[in-house]
């Protein structure tokens, strides 16, 4: 029998490597982070997720700037280890079996959590059915109730099949695992009080279209008897909403920062939304550079990440820089085997890499092109200003498609004035390389639609130097300390999407007009690395060490 779990993560996406490719984004990266800080801190956890056969598609971008997109395929043995235990749910009103496979997280201290992989690809299955664990996000809506319910009931009984009787907390990553409640539902007697005490529930987005809702009449076809008689007490009365499932029948809920904790709760009125703010996992994203100057001069921080927040007074200057250099140069040099272009170690390097959606305004550099020029003028024959830009397209939405091969034309452009280089394949070990190798971190969401971005985070820690418009995460990190990076236009509220964009776009111009690259050419580096310390000193805070210890403070239980 195994142990009494305190929680059981479930979660639609999990971002271990790149070369298991069972995630989209953000929210899968953080769900493997937390994991392993679970494992670091050997709390009696385990993660539910999926085994996503193709997962995501692969970008590869021709010199025009237009994309292909192409299957990964890999092969799960090589990660993960099948068991032998299955579980059936239905869906489309017929039995679909559900195999599991395992792999296990080791933390500082030897814990171990378990991470179950659901798979509906069983021989038994009928072929439509071995297909709702194809393709991560790449259904219609009847496809994402089947993977959902695969995931939530799926999850339930998987956990149950493999002897865990005793569970604290189920946790409900996004409201894509939302249908678990309904399994707890059946076993305790569809009794919501007995269900809710048991479930906590983090809501990730503050875009309404992250939110999952399906009309009734398709979730009836799909869900049939899975889905209670009450289920519109509990999800809503005009559509089936997962996020209002998830507070419905979960004790606790949560943003991920306090922004958009604050954002949500004025997005579902009457609802109680605390907020623990993300983390990054801090030696998995450490270049291998930091990781060994942070052993010699904070000795503890790998089980002590809080110890980063001494950075300031104990970090060394010459090392520090060195440190940085090397993980630079190996940036330079994968920029040059990948991209046939010659980057400059000691001319500042700007990165800026994220999924390519509007609300991030991936072109807000490029919103004034005089202005840009007169930023990165420069006397002499080689330019002042490297930028790298990195970031997938989802392969059904042509608009961002679109946006991508408008800032490749502009890096042929615009190659008089500054070297400009949009890489392809983001995925974690690209992020690695540019999170430590870069010299600043340029994020430039539009206010309130960042629920807390993660990758200003690992940059961070790294000593690279956030220069963010002042939302999610970064709202908090420049008001711990401002010195630590800069913030791209106001904190307020604006009018129009417009004039904020000329606002933000004249501010970051400014900025790095007479800040961040006169600091960064200041042959005195004494600011600069001050700098560097207080960005990396932030990550005593801003990582899931701390994430997970709020989160057994208020979610799970204590
Ligand atoms: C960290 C990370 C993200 C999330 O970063 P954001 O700040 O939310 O853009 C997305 N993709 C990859 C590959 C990452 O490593």
């Amino acid at each position: 029998m195994p142990p009494p779990l305190s929680v059981a993560y479930f979660t639609m996406e999990i971002g271990l490597r790149s070369e298991m490719p069972t995630f989209a984004g953000g929210l899968g990266i953080l769900a493997a982070d937390i994991l392993q800080s679970c494992a670091d801190r050997g709390v009696a956890a385990v993660g539910m997720t999926v085994r996503w056969r193709h997962g995501y598609l692969r970008q590869r971008l021709k010199p025009d700037g237009s994309q292909e997109y192409e299957n990964v395929s890999w092969n799960p043995e090589h990660f993960l280890r099948r068991l032998p235990q299955t579980v059936t749910v239905d869906i489309d009103r017929h039995p679909v079996r559900i195999g599991v496979w395992l792999l296990e997280l080791r933390g500082e201290g030897g814990h171990v959590v378990p991470v179950y992989f659901l798979d509906t690809d069983l021989p038994e299955n009928a072929p439509q059915d071995r297909d709702i664990t194809a393709r991560l996000y790449g259904g219609d809506q009847a496809m994402r109730i089947r993977q959902e319910l695969a995931l939530g009931i799926g999850g339930v009984r998987m956990l149950r099949a493999l002897g865990y009787g005793d569970v604290g907390t189920f946790h409900m990553n996004e409201g894509h695992a939302a249908f678990l409640t309904l399994e707890l539902l059946r076993e305790r007697g569809f009794a919501d009080d007995a269900v809710r005490p048991s479930c906590a529930f983090t809501t990730h987005t503050p875009v309404r279209a992250g939110h999952d809702v399906f009309p009734y009449d398709l979730a009836w076809r799909v869900a049939g008897d899975n889905l209670p008689w009450h289920i519109r007490t509990l999800a809503g009365d005009d559509a089936l909403s997962m996020t209002r499932l998830a507070m419905s029948l979960g004790r606790y809920t949560c943003g991920v920062s306090q922004i958009h904790g604050a954002v949500s709760r004025r997005m579902f009125p009457g609802s109680h939304i605390d907020a623990i703010t993300n983390g990054v996992h801090h030696v998995r994203w450490a270049s291998p550079e930091m990781r060994e100057l942070f052993d010699a001069s904070l000795p503890g921080w790998r089980s002590h990440p809080a110890l980063l927040g001494q950075a300031l007074r104990h970090l060394p200057d010459e090392p520090l820089w060195r440190a940085h250099d090397l993980a630079k140069r190996r940036l330079c040099a994968y920029v040059m085997d990948h991209a046939g272009m010659r980057l400059d170690p000691d001319v500042l390097l700007i990165a800026s890499a994220r999924r390519v959606v509007p609300y991030k305004r991936p072109e807000l550099l490029y919103t004034n092109l005089e202005r840009f020029r007169d930023v990165c003028r420069h006397s002499g024959k080689s330019p002042r200003v490297q930028i790298l830009h990195a970031g997938n397209a989802h392969p059904d939405d042509p608009f961002s498609q679109e946006v991508i091969k408008r800032m490749v034309q502009r890096s042929h452009e615009l190659k008089d004035c500054a070297r400009i280089v949009y890489l392809d394949n983001y995925n974690p070990d690209l992020a690695q390389l540019l999170v430590a190798g870069a010299d600043v971190w340029l994020n430039t969401p539009i206010r309130l639609m960042e629920a807390s971005g993660t990758s200003g985070m690992k940059a961070s820690l790294n000593g690279t130097v956030n220069c963010s418009t002042l939302d999610g995460w970064w709202a908090e990190g420049y008001a711990r300390d401002s010195e630590a990076g800069w913030r791209i236009g106001p904190m307020a509220l604006y009018m129009n999407p417009d004039e904020d964009r000329a606002v933000d776009a004249e501010d970051l111009y400014t900025q790095l007009q007479f800040e961040v690259i006169p600091q960064y050419e200041n042959p005195d580096r004494t600011k600069w690395t001050e700098r560097m310390k207080r960005a990396i000193a932030l990550i005593g805070h801003f990582n899931t060490d701390r994430c997970v210890s709020e989160y057994q403070e208020k979610a799970w239980g204590g």
